[in-house]
């Protein structure tokens, strides 16, 4: 191949590495709570640059940090750049992300330091998460958890999509009035202060959204909630919506709890003469434990939850009774036997 006559020089390749991290307040850890530093995992970032001396900054590349947090921004120019440096935002790929207020699309963003004169491999190290914007940054990263065991082949949060995933958005803010809710009107959650300092609270609100995208858009009609608490009666479709909502924070956690923001926890642990707890299936936390139970390594539902999505796909329930009862046998699962003594431990007698 012939050389061009007066071809530019090679091209450079300019690349900003590292990993991105937060510290937030860890209430899983218990009390007295104290502060953990994770990995971002899966954020959104965007490289941006000059690529004359004197010119406009510019988004140079987009992508997202990987499931370790790993970032590798990488622009290939005819010489180095002037100035590169990389934004991060408060989302992950298309699939959620946190904005600054439920009537606003605003994210959360915060840019590393500027390299200046810049080609090759640039290590940046850890790069922090502003303390200001942990929460939002802390929301995108704990729901990977979630959208891993979505228990679906779609890339979507449900198979009831394939393709223009709908996106779960959080909205949160440190001074927002509304929070501890996924909102009807809005379709957000809303989160404020200091709650996101729980995972399990994180996680269950997402829940909510959750099995309103499974029933495809369809709200469980819920009525007599007000108050609601784990142990004790609400209604049928309270404690089924709630208890769903519990199961998605525990199963999606490994655990059997729910976790406040003040490092408190409950525990799901119960049987027939657990003191404390009223009975049957108006009581949210005993549909959340049998719904651990039924998804439990050694459960009847195979050791996973992906059944349940696949029946609450198909089927929308109003309550724990006719997803079990009518629901379950449209996916395969059964409703006897050790799937029936589970209830019966939980004092649901169908
Ligand atoms: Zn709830």
């Amino acid at each position: 191949m012939p050389l061009t006559a007066g071809s530019a020089s090679a091209a450079v390749q300019t690349c900003l590495q590292g990993t991105l991290k937060y510290t937030a307040t860890n209430a899983e850890g218990g009390t007295p709570l104290t502060q953990v530093t994770s990995n971002g995992r899966n954020t959104n970032w965007e490289l941006r640059g000059k690529k004359q001396a004197g010119g406009a900054d510019e988004q140079l590349a987009v992508g997202n940090t990987d499931s370790n947090g790993y970032f590798n921004a990488c622009y290939t120019h005819s010489e180095a750049l002037p100035s590169v440096y990389i934004r991060f935002h408060s989302a992950s790929t298309g699939l959620w992300r946190v904005v600054t207020h439920k009537d606003s699309s605003t994210l959360y963003s915060f840019d590393s330091t500027t390299q200046n004169n810049a080609s090759g491999n640039i290590p940046l190290g850890n790069v922090s998460v502003p303390s200001d914007k942990v929460y939002a940054f802390k929301i995108v990263d704990v729901l990977n958890e979630l959208y891993w065991k979505r228990g679906t082949s779609s890339l979507c949060w449900t198979a009831n999509q394939t393709s223009n995933c709908d996106q779960l958005i959080f909205a949160w803010g440190a001074n927002n009035t509304e929070g501890n809710m996924f909102d009807q009107v809005s379709r957000k959650v809303l989160m404020n202060s200091n709650e996101p300092d729980s995972k399990h609270f994180i996680l269950h609100e997402a829940g909510h959204w959750l099995q309103w995208q499974l029933h495809d858009k369809w709200d469980v009609p819920v009525t007599g909630c007000t108050g609601h608490t784990f142990n004790k009666i609400s209604s049928a479709t309270c404690a089924w919506s709630e208890g769903f909502a519990d199961a998605v924070a525990a199963y999606t956690l490994g655990d059997y709890r729910y976790v406040f923001k003040d490092g408190t926890s409950f525990d799901f642990t119960n049987n027939q003469s657990t003191a404390g707890w009223d009975q049957g299936d108006q009581v949210q936390g005993r549909v959340a434990s049998s719904l651990l139970d039924l998804w439990a390594s050694n459960g009847p539902d195979g050791g996973n939850w992906n059944n349940t999505i696949s029946v609450m796909t198909n089927r929308q329930s109003s309550d724990f009774r006719d997803y079990f009862l009518n629901g379950r046998p449209m996916g395969g699962l059964s409703t006897t036997g050790p799937a029936k003594d589970i209830l019966v431990k939980h004092t649901i007698n169908y």
